[in-house]
């Protein structure tokens, strides 16, 4: 049977989770199943990670879908070098330092995406930046090298859950929701990355972690901008670091009818009344709420930039994924300072 064909595409369905030793078997059975759609947890020096090929929306999807996230947070991007994370974000002077000096290792950088970065804007959740690591963890140093592919990783656990630091942590947690487990003994740094968002002159620590602040601090000779850690370490407050990307059209939910200017965004099978909508795409005609996931920050992007006033969104499910689609749509609905 093709790779392609024993990695399954509905959240819902129970996966076999194969179990693969770190050696040059497993490592490249993991590339492949990673490069075909797979999701595979592999090991980096922080914590376990639950990897999916960065650059396919429907593989990203099923990240959120497997840890049951309720929203969708920009995820990390591994890739193996420098001159890699290059080919996806903007490195100024400032951002290019702290690369050098602290990859691979326990460091994320937050700089601006290309524009022509192949990377899905569903592993941004939509925002212009990216979020890039260079991992010095010898097993995924050799799943990036291997895939080719940029990772998006996540911590390998149950939304909620305790981030896991050994491969039997991984499976009492996901077991039957990926498609493989890499199992390269336990981790060593055991705290999640250090965060740092480097936006010109403004740089920022977005989460504390494997690398001291006072190392990044003492290499950029000022201390650093400290975002408050919020419990899940995404930058809320009104003024900081934008961590969501609302749209400039306003968002009407649960529409059933396209009113005058408005663009329409649909749900399944649903033909809506009213005006003609002023442009319109289907996040899912089948319903799958994975597919609906993986469209939904490329649509949303694509009717605001129609010049529609407001865009109506078909009704859509709250269950599984349905959840964290919904969260961001009424976050996208809710009025904003400097809008009516
Ligand atoms: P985790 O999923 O546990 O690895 O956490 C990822 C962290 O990176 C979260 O705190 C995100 O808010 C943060 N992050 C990822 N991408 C971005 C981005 N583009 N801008 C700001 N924060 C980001
Ligand atoms: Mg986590």
């Amino acid at each position: 049977m093709a790779v392609k064909d024993e990695i399954h595409t509905l959240a819902d369905q129970r996966r076999n989770t194969e179990r693969l030793m770190a050696d040059d078997a497993g490592v490249s059975r993991a590339a492949e199943l990673l490069s075909h759609g797979g999701l595979v947890s592999f090991p980096t020096e922080t914590v376990y990670g639950l990897g999916a090929d960065a650059t396919d929306a429907t593989a990203v999807a099923q990240i959120f879908a497997a840890k049951e996230r309720p929203s969708f947070n920009p995820l990390i991007v591994h890739v193996p070098d420098v001159a890699a994370a290059q080919k996806l974000g903007r490195f100024d002077d400032q951002a290019l330092l702290l690369a050098r000096t602290f990859w691979p290792g326990p460091f994320t950088l937050v700089v601006p995406a290309l524009p022509d970065s192949p990377v899905a804007a569903l592993t941004s959740a939509g925002l212009d930046s990216i979020a890039l690591r260079v991992p010095s963890h010898p097993v995924a140093r050799r799943i990036l090298a291997m895939s080719g592919k940029p990772i998006a990783a996540p911590s390998a656990n149950r939304s909620g859950r305790i981030s896991p630091t050994t491969a039997a942590h991984v499976l009492a947690d996901l077991d039957g929701r990926l498609d493989a487990v890499l199992d390269g003994g336990a981790t060593n740094v055991g705290v999640e990355s250090t965060i740092v968002a480097c936006h010109g002159e403004d740089i920022r620590l977005l989460r504390p972690g494997g690398i001291p602040r006072e190392a990044v601090e003492a290499l950029l000779g000022h201390k650093l901008i400290s975002v408050a850690d919020t419990g899940d370490a995404a930058p809320r407050a009104p003024g900081m670091l934008a961590s969501h990307y609302a749209p400039a059209a306003g968002v009407r939910l649960d529409a059933v009818d396209v009113r005058p200017g408005e663009a329409w965004l649909g749900f399944g099978g649903l033909q809506p009344g009213g005006a003609e909508p002023v442009m319109s795409r289907n996040l899912s005609a089948e319903a799958d709420l994975v597919a609906a996931a993986a469209a939904l920050f490329s649509a949303l992007h694509a009717l605001d930039a129609s010049g529609a006033r407001s865009i109506a969104v078909a009704p859509i499910p709250k269950t599984g994924l349905g959840e964290a689609i919904n969260d961001r749509l009424s976050r996208a609905a809710a009025p904003r300072p400097g809008k009516a």
